[in-house]
């Protein structure tokens, strides 16, 4: 039996094992110099002026939201093809999540869709307060259309870019926030890069860093140009936002700054290894996600459509049949809208017929910067079992 393939899997080298050991060795282990410095390192990859670290990238989409001031009452749209994270934080902050239906070539959010579902939001009096758009496997969304009709209809703009690190779009680093009010990006093991858990929100808007930053620790701050009235001495703090406990540590952030120096790496090798599935899938009966000439993805997922009238096989039979040959395909995601949880909301089935169609279609094939050809071979070789046999 060969080995077991994971979908995705984090990227560790004795250099990220000696940042880690050093912080442990050092003064600080939380709120020292290293969550700064990794924040730096990140806004200044994706050139955007700021970047916050917190716990997680839900953590970030909850602060950003609130920063911007959704509360109750408001609406948050984001699309229904991504992890149930992206929703939730809108319900968190007390607001109404709605989803706007995605383009079936990309996965991403339609922004012709969004367009009509505007169009009828400003009839009835229920624009939403902010759009979340999730580029979807790594590859950016239209963000200069998202832009425009933001404009237009009035909404603010926050990008999850938990797939994307590494990716572009239009020339402009993805979280740079060129086309945004702020970006979110996650941390997590299976991500771009990882720091065990953890996220960050980038902005050029210096109040909603300054913001962000406050409500990931209890809202407090030690700055005596932002406390209502003056000091009382060295030791005073005030609380001056209803805040949280979302922080990042620093063997969190020096396993961040470590793993920032293979970003470049990583991406080459998630690349490549894309363009190997891409030749090699050429002639199967398969749709890839269609790919914007506008930007290069940050290769996250590496996801195929199961066309049933041209394969004959369903989705379920090509997925159980990869991972009786220990492939761990996977499926991204479940619409956000069918889940029970939704569900109680009033969300039910139908509502969203492109994202229901794809679900019903999508593998999401094994793509980490440590698998190499064989392990590629082996994933297309049960492919082809599972799609060409009798
Ligand atoms: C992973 C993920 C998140 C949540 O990230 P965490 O760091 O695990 O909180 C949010 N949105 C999307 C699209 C994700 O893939």
């Amino acid at each position: 039996m060969s080995d077991w393939l994971p979908y995705g899997r984090h990227e560790i080298d004795e250099d990220d094992i000696q940042a880690v050991v050093e912080v442990l060795r050092s003064e600080f282990l939380t709120q020292g110099p290293k969550v700064p410095e990794f924040e730096r390192e990140v806004a200044g990859f994706c050139r955007a002026a700021h970047g916050v670290a917190v716990s997680s990238c839900t953590a970030a989409l909850h602060l950003a939201l609130k920063a911007m001031g959704v509360g109750h009452g408001d609406r948050v749209w984001t699309s229904p093809i991504t992890f149930v994270a992206s929703a939730n934080a809108a319900r968190y902050c007390g607001a109404k999540p709605d989803f706007v239906d995605i383009d079936p070539a990309t996965a991403n959010m339609s922004c012709d869709a969004l367009h009509a579902k505007l169009e009828v939001a400003e009839r009835v009096g229920t624009l939403p307060k902010v759009v979340i758009p999730v580029h979807f496997a790594g590859q950016s969304c239209e963000m200069h259309r998202i832009r425009a009709l933001a404009d237009r209809y009035g909404f603010r703009i926050l990008e999850d870019a938990a797939h994307a690190l590494g990716g572009d779009y239009l020339g402009k680093k993805i979280g740079s926030c060129q086309w945004s009010d702020a970006t979110t990006h996650s941390f997590h093991p299976v991500k771009i890069i990882t720091t065990g858990e953890g996220g960050m929100v980038t902005t050029n808007d210096g109040e909603l860093a300054w913001k962000i930053g406050v409500l990931r620790s209890h809202g407090i701050t030690r700055d005596a140009e932002r406390m209502v009235g003056i000091s009382h001495g060295d030791w005073y703090y005030q609380q001056v936002e209803f805040g949280y406990h979302y922080r990042m540590t620093e063997l969190q952030a020096a396993l961040g700054i470590s793993q920032m120096k293979k970003l470049a790496s990583f991406a080459t090798r998630r690349r490549e290894l894309a363009a190997c599935y891409d030749e090699a899938l050429a002639d199967f009966p398969l749709r890839p996600l269609a790919r914007d000439e506008n930007g290069t993805s940050g290769w996250h997922l590496y996801v195929v459509r199961v066309d049933i009238d041209r394969c004959r096989r369903t989705r379920r039979e090509v997925f159980d049949h990869l991972r009786a040959d220990n492939i761990c395909a996977h499926v991204h995601y479940i619409p956000v809208h069918l889940q029970p949880d939704y569900a109680r909301l009033g969300f039910v089935e139908g509502m969203f017929p492109e994202a229901e169609r794809y679900y019903q279609e999508c593998l999401t094939l094994p793509l980490f910067p440590g698998m190499n050809e064989r392990d590629i071979n082996r994933v297309v070789s049960s492919l082809k079992n599972a799609l060409f046999a009798k």
